[in-house]
């Protein structure tokens, strides 16, 4: 095999050429909307937007507009088909998976939406009855962004309607890419880089330099994590870092075993810490066997390299 550096123009060719293979795919049958277009959720959803058009709710203004009759938000599409809390499990052969195991044989691990298209071919009233059909719409050829080089994947969502009548579709980017390259990547762990922005960028900055944070307000002294630009107990802009002593208490912690992150090492524990300080952090545990993680054991938090650039917190469990 050969390694994702020495790919020529023609490997990277090739490989555009299978991953076209999934383009036209449907993935899985049509999805039934739960619901019928209905009235209580066009009136949650426009209190939530704060649409106060009277074609929505309103039947007698709506019956005097242009519609005739009530009118569901266009931009409500997508919410008539979603499953909700019970995810849509897909028996059987499943073309959108098949295309990501491809993806990730070359690193392509990392995922990010860029951007959804929505196009309206008619209005929906109260009654109507949507299934929806996805499909793999578009594969690009690698593509180097800042966030690294990969392959943008469209699907496209159509809604029909019960006279199985297009009514609307949807265009949904993602990009599958490759994480930054580690130059000098730890033997014992491995994580995905965070989003770091002005407001947390200090806290990540200091473990680098050995350093566990935690916020303290200025103005009324509480401790605050994850680190934020404002005090939510007195809301003052004012803070500066507290070194932490390094020792707390597992409050809770699960034991995932799916989904699988690439990269990450199953069965993976993960810990909310209590520091002695009074905060609570999310981390995973170091030199421990899971057996001996349980609620109220005492952790040292070892601050551990995961690559060049970033330094994250673990918990090491008392025996
Ligand atoms: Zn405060």
């Amino acid at each position: 095999m050969t390694s994702v550096d020495q790919e020529t123009e023609k490997d990277k060719q090739a490989f555009w050429q299978k991953l076209q293979a999934f383009v036209g795919k449907e993935i899985g049958p049509a999805q039934l909307s739960p619901d019928e277009v209905n009235i209580p959720m066009i009136r949650h959803w426009c209190e939530a937007i704060g649409d106060n058009n009277p074609i929505y709710l309103d039947t007698t203004a709506a019956e005097a507009s242009v519609h005739g009759q009530i009118v569901a938000p266009p931009t409500m599409l997508q919410a008539w088909v979603m499953a909700g809390l019970k995810p849509r499990v897909l028996s059987g052969t499943n073309p959108y998976e098949d295309m990501n195991q491809l993806l990730f044989s070359k690193q392509f691990t990392s995922v990010v939406a860029t951007n959804c298209e929505q196009t309206y071919d008619r209005y929906l009233h109260p009654g109507d009855r949507l299934s929806m059909t996805t499909t793999i719409d578009a594969i690009s050829t690698e593509k180097t962004t800042a966030l690294g080089t990969g392959h943008f994947v469209t699907t496209r969502q159509d809604y029909f309607d019960q006279n199985n009548q297009r009514v609307g579709s949807m265009l949904f980017r993602i990009i599958r890419f490759r994480p930054a390259t580690r130059k000098n990547p730890s033997p014992h762990v491995v994580r995905p880089r965070p989003a770091t922005t002005h407001d947390n960028s200090w806290w990540f900055d200091g473990l680098q330099n050995g350093k566990l944070f935690v916020q303290r307000c200025t103005n009324c002294q509480a401790l605050r994590f994850p680190p934020g630009p404002v005090c939510p107990s007195c809301v003052s802009m004012d803070w500066h870092p507290v070194e932490a002593v390094g020792t707390g208490t597992i409050h809770s912690f699960v034991v995932t075993h799916y989904p699988q992150v690439p990269g990450l090492e199953y069965p993976l524990p993960v810990l909310l810490v209590d520091l002695d300080e009074g905060v609570r952090m999310v981390m995973n545990p170091i030199d421990t066997d899971i057996a001996d993680i349980a609620i109220g054991k005492k952790v040292d938090i070892v601050l551990l390299a995961t690559d060049d650039e970033l330094t994250l917190p673990f918990a090491r469990v008392h025996k």
